[in-house]
């Protein structure tokens, strides 16, 4: 069982660090609550992001409410009050994307002042609790003294961490649990299954189900002149995004998403993509020809990718 703190235990944990050490944990708090509040306002409206998707990525989506910021004034300060005067510690701003009105609660008046549905607000809270316990998880870890060695004795020495575990250790915070879990075969020979299997399923489908599943709009998707030299036509078919949609996905980057998962999104919500997506993953099956066509843009030197490449997203950016 996980260890809960109660706000003095925090407030004197969070004493005895650094000003770096309290910096980033108060930064992983409030990124962390934005992007869950930007994630559930997403899923609401049936979009399906991958969890660690940026606030910012999210907000090109959204055309309501957005956290714009959550701020721990340290004490309850009348200073700093709730929507109906009452005075808050912990202080939460939302901006209305389209209207920019602006709201300024506590957690309790949530619902009654951004008048979001309850369903929506009680996933938002859990969410934002996860995002308490994990500060939690972290207070505990630091003045408990962990240590990565202790945590993860087969890491070897040259290892290149991943972009976000590296920041905790520059900073000297330790990892997540989460983070330990994906370094758990770090030093060990394992083949990765999981992983090719479904990249076999999701991005090379063989079989006539892909094409059956798009049966409302086959066509749009692919462009016959387009279409690679035919060794299993249909297979390739699937890799060359519509040219309709291509100038729409050069604007978006233009706008600043970098996130393919979002322009897939961006492609549904506003030029009529097509909405399929696959059934355990969620991503919409045009995240496959948006990747290709990006990939495209990369390999003509008009764009360029950020991180990684992964299957669940890729960024990237113009040139
Ligand atoms: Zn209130």
């Amino acid at each position: 069982m996980k260890q809960i703190l109660t706000k003095e235990e925090r407030d004197d944990y969070m004493k005895g660090l650094d000003a770096e050490q309290k910096d980033f944990i108060q930064n992983h708090v409030r990124r962390g609550k934005k992007t869950t509040f930007a994630n559930f306002m997403a899923k609401d409206k049936g979009i399906v992001l991958p969890e660690d998707t940026d606030s910012e990525e999210i907000e090109h989506l959204l055309e309501e409410w957005v956290l714009e910021d959550y701020i721990d004034n340290g004490y309850v300060n009348a200073e700093t009050p709730c929507e109906c005067g009452r005075p808050l510690r912990y202080q939460y701003v939302v901006k209305h994307n389209r209207t920019k009105e602006q709201r300024t609660f506590g957690i309790t008046h949530f619902e009654e002042h951004t008048g979001l549905p309850a369903e929506i607000v009680k996933d938002i809270k859990s969410g934002f609790q996860k995002i308490d316990y994990e500060m939690d998880d972290l207070l505990v870890k630091l003045h408990q003294g962990w240590s990565l060695n202790e945590s993860l004795p087969n890491i070897p020495e040259d290892y290149t961490f991943p972009k976000d575990i590296q920041k905790h250790l520059d900073v000297n915070v330790p990892l997540l649990d989460r983070q330990i879990h994906r370094l758990r075969h770090v030093g060990e020979e394992i083949p990765r299954r999981e992983v090719t299997e479904e990249i076999k399923e999701e991005t090379i489908p063989a079989s006539q189900s892909f094409y059956e599943a798009q049966e409302p709009d086959p066509i749009n998707l692919f462009s016959e002149e387009e279409m690679p030299a035919p060794k299993n036509e249909k297979d390739l078919q699937m890799y060359v995004l519509a040219p309709k949609y291509r100038d729409a996905v050069i604007g978006y980057l233009e706008d600043g998403v970098t996130s393919a998962r979002v322009i897939c999104e961006l492609l549904i919500k506003n030029n009529s993509a097509p909405k399929g997506r696959y059934t355990y993953s969620e991503r919409p099956k045009i995240y496959v020809s948006v990747c290709f066509y990006l990939d495209l843009l990369v390999s003509r030197g008009q764009a360029t990718h950020i991180g990684s490449l992964n299957l669940d997203d890729r960024y990237y950016k113009l040139t």
